[in-house]
Parts: C-alpha cells; structure tokens; sequence
C-alpha cells in the first residue's frame, strides 16, 4: 500500500524519537575526535562519520584540497525533483581557559540533559543530528523525497579556505537550495530559523613616523600615536545610519527579542544590541607596533572588523571609513580593505522558505520565528558562488558558541534530526506534494 506524505512524515518524527540516544552518543563521540582550528584537522572526524555510514551501507566521498582538512558528502537520491544541499563544519575553536570548564572540553559528558564540549553547539551537534536524519531518510523509499546532499566540511571556523570556500568555488556544491546547520533553536518554545546574516570590511591601517630615542620623543613622530587617533576617528562610522530596507525591520524585531531572552544583557550592552542591524559595528581587533621600550616607533598596523547590515552597499561604508581616517587629522596613514563581503537576506514568502517553515513547526510543534545572524556561516561564501536560497536550522543553545562549558541538550538534537529529515519530503522544485 503507498504510504500518504502525513503517515511518512509521522514516521520520520518517530525514528527520530526512538534513535534518541544515538544522536547523543554520536554528539558525544564527535567531540572526543579532535578537529581544533587552528590547525584545523578534520581527517580523523572524518573517518569516524565515513565508518557510521559504512556501517549501514551508505556510500560517500571524502573531498580534500590540502592534506588532514578533509570534507565529507553523502547523497540520497530522491524521486521528487530538487536537490537540498545540508551544510555543516566539523571544526571547532580552542577550549580557552580550562579553568572555566566544569567539564572536560573534550569529553562530551551527558549531564542531564545536556552534551557538554567544545562543539557541541558549534555545530558537531548538529552534525550528528545530520548522520541520524541520513540514516533515517536512507531506510525510506526514494519516492516521497528529492535529493538531498549531507555535506560536512572543514575550515569553517578561519575563512573556509578548505571547505565551503573551495567547494563552491569549484563547482562541487549544487543545489536547489541550501540547509545550514550552523545555528541554535532556541527549544522548547521559540525555534528560529535564519534568513540571513550580516557583511563585514576588514579594514587594515599602517601608520609611518619618526624614530627618536624614547627619552625626547618629541624629536620623533609616533606612529602608534597616530595609528590609535586614526583607529578611534575610524570607530566612529558606528554613527553612520544605514539603509535598512524596510521588508527587513519584523526579521530585525524578532531576531533581537530572541537575542534579549537568550542572554542577560547589562542596560549599555542592551543599547548596542538594539543598534547592531540599523548601525555598522567597528571593533578594533588586532594591532602591531614598536620595536624597544626606549625607541619611538616608526611603524604600526592595526585591523579593525567592520561589520554592516544586509542589503547595504558596501562602498558607502568604505567611504566613511576612508573620510574619517582622513579627518582625524593625523598624515601617513594607509587605509586598505583586506576582505569584504556584503551579507544576504531571503524572502520569507518564497517556496522553499514557506515549506521549511512548515519542516520547523512539525518538528517542534511551535511556529518558528525568522531571524538575522550578526556574524557569518558559510552561507556567505556559498552565496558569492551558488545563487541559491540559504536558511538556517541548527541545535546549539543561543549563546553557546565559542564559550566555557558550551553543551547542547538532547531536545535539540532530536529536533534537529527531525528537522533535517522531514525537509526533503516536503520540499521540491516543481512544488509537487
Ligand atoms: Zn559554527
């Protein structure tokens, strides 16, 4: 008997529910591989996720450009027309201080409810989330989805250089649409999905002066003098209002309400998050000068991360920046922008958002709300080569990415399973049911 969509989707929510402790052990064990960027080692997670599918069969390939940062594909051809394209990294950032963790950062302990290691929200959590809704979709005859390709990459976390950067760049990443697991759901009662994320100019500044000896610096020209009055002027395009379109400012509303339920915020931090889409942020991040204690220095450089709102113009802002180094007032200062790259936005009425509204809410049984990400996934660099809508879904716990003692709960990453599977039975092309 052929099987109604309501009655294949149902079964999807109740593999999802009964191989619960799989995805938290597999959430687990991913985290004990090591795949720390730097250096960005992605080979033995790698093997360990190629093993789980060996395991059941499922063939897939392993894709490297430089030798140890590998990325992973698996493809489950469906019937329906369309092809998904899932994306999630499998490196993560330095633990940090270990005396912050109460928990080893490595380990992926299950403490209650919740996986604790670095990771776990960003993103190995969803990782796993992604191997089980495979394993789930695979056991499933190719009729009631379109395909859909797992990608696991590398590099996500310095510039994606290895990993999504190259992939798409050489034409290895196609699809009809894209899935990024690079995000938290804010579960039980507010699951979100991102419809875009925000742009950034680095900006480098070299300041030239004099040399003097340390003890009559006023017959030298100090360059770190002039690089901080410069950097400071540059700070100020924090001012500059941008042009918000309006379609945007709902998505804006939303997305900083969840952000102020997420994370408690002190009265001037609530200030700056309630600017941080209508104005740029500028933070000054690195800076490099001076060569002895009692030499004036003739030499200074710093950076500065300038980040912009979707939908603007690029240029506009690059121009502030220019004209406020130039009105402070201090000479022989170079601007140079490094890297750029504008941030993208979708339309919340297209088809594929519409239905992944629909994946969302079967799985958590709340309507999800839209929202905007302040920094970037690789979505980013996926945009710049591959003209396909981009949504985000992920199972970290908001405000855990980066952090001490970041863990994910199970909720989560049975949600997220079930995200990712029910997608590709809803979704297609041509709009058939
Ligand atoms: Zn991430």
């Amino acid at each position: 008997m052929v099987k109604s969509m309501d009655e294949v989707v149902k079964t999807v929510f109740q593999e999802a529910e009964r191989l619960q402790d799989e995805v938290t052990t597999l959430c687990s064990e991913l985290v004990k591989v090591p795949s720390v960027n730097p250096l960005g080692v992605t080979n033995d997670v790698v093997e360990y996720i190629h093993s789980y599918f060996d395991d059941i069969d499922l063939p897939c390939e392993v894709l490297e450009r430089e030798a140890g940062k590998s990325n992973l594909c698996i493809r489950l051809q469906g019937e329906k027309a369309g092809k998904i394209l899932w994306l999630g990294h499998l490196d993560v950032v330095p633990a940090g201080d270990l005396s912050l963790w109460h928990a080893d950062p490595f380990g992926g302990d299950l403490i209650g409810d919740r996986v604790y290691g670095r990771g776990t929200s960003d993103m190995k959590g969803a990782c796993a989330s992604a191997m089980v809704a495979t394993k789930i979709l695979s056991r499933m005859t190719p009729d009631h989805r379109c395909t859909v390709e797992f990608w696991f990459t590398c590099d996500e976390e310095t510039g994606a250089e290895n990993g999504v950067k190259w992939l798409s760049e050489t034409g290895r990443l196609r699809g009809d649409v894209c899935l990024i697991g690079d995000s938290s759901c804010d579960l039980p009662h507010h699951p979100t999905i991102d419809v875009g994320c925000k742009g950034y100019l680095h900006m480098a500044l070299k300041a030239s002066g004099v040399t003097a000896h340390g003890s009559q610096p006023f017959l030298g020209d100090n360059a770190i003098d002039k690089l901080i009055t410069a950097a400071n002027s540059a700070k100020r395009v924090e001012e500059l209002r941008l042009d918000v379109p309006a379609s945007l400012e709902p998505v804006i509303r939303s997305t900083l309400d969840d952000l102020k339920r997420a994370i408690h915020l002190r009265p001037d931090q609530l200030a700056k998050l309630k600017r941080i889409f209508h104005y740029p942020t500028a933070s000054l991040n690195m800076i490099e000068g001076g060569v002895k204690i009692n030499v004036v220095p003739d030499h200074a450089e710093a950076e500065l991360d300038v980040r912009v709102t979707l939908g603007i113009a690029l240029d506009a802002v690059k121009n502030r920046l220019v004209a406020l180094v130039k009105n402070s007032g201090v000479t022989d200062v170079e601007v140079a922008f490094t890297r750029s790259q504008g941030g993208y936005y979708e339309d919340p009425n297209s088809p594929a958002m519409t239905k992944f509204i629909k994946a969302v809410e079967i799985a958590t049984k709340v309507p999800p709300t839209l929202k905007l990400l302040s920094g970037g996934t690789d979505a980013v660099h996926l945009k710049a080569n591959v003209d396909i809508p981009c949504l985000g879904f992920g199972v970290g716990v908001q405000g855990m990415a980066h952090v001490s003692n970041e863990y994910t709960t199970v909720e989560n990453l049975v949600s997220g399973t079930k995200v990712y599977a029910i997608f590709p039975l809803l979704y297609s092309v041509d709009g058939s049911p």
